[in-house]
């Protein structure tokens, strides 16, 4: 499962325009792949130029700390 990180994320739109799936979108001005419809071929990571773009279970995910927002 991929992730984008809205904290690093430029919003250039390389990721979206790699996706072959239209998996990524803009939801409330911050880049999101739709689990539904990502396939994790990596297209996206390969492209982010920023290194915005990482791969995760859930279970990993669980374990990062949550920012206060
Ligand atoms: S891993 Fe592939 S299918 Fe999934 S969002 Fe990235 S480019 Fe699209
Ligand atoms: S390629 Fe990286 S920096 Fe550009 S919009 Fe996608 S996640 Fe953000």
């Amino acid at each position: 499962m991929f992730f984008i990180d809205p904290d690093t994320c430029t919003a250039c739109d390389s990721c979206i325009d790699a996706c072959p799936c239209d998996a990524i979108s803009v939801v409330d001005g911050h880049h999101v792949i739709d689990p539904e419809l990502c396939v994790e071929c990596g297209a996206c990571y390969d492209a982010c130029e920023y290194g915005s773009i990482f791969e995760a279970d859930m279970s990993e995910l669980e374990s990062i700390p949550k920012k206060d927002i």
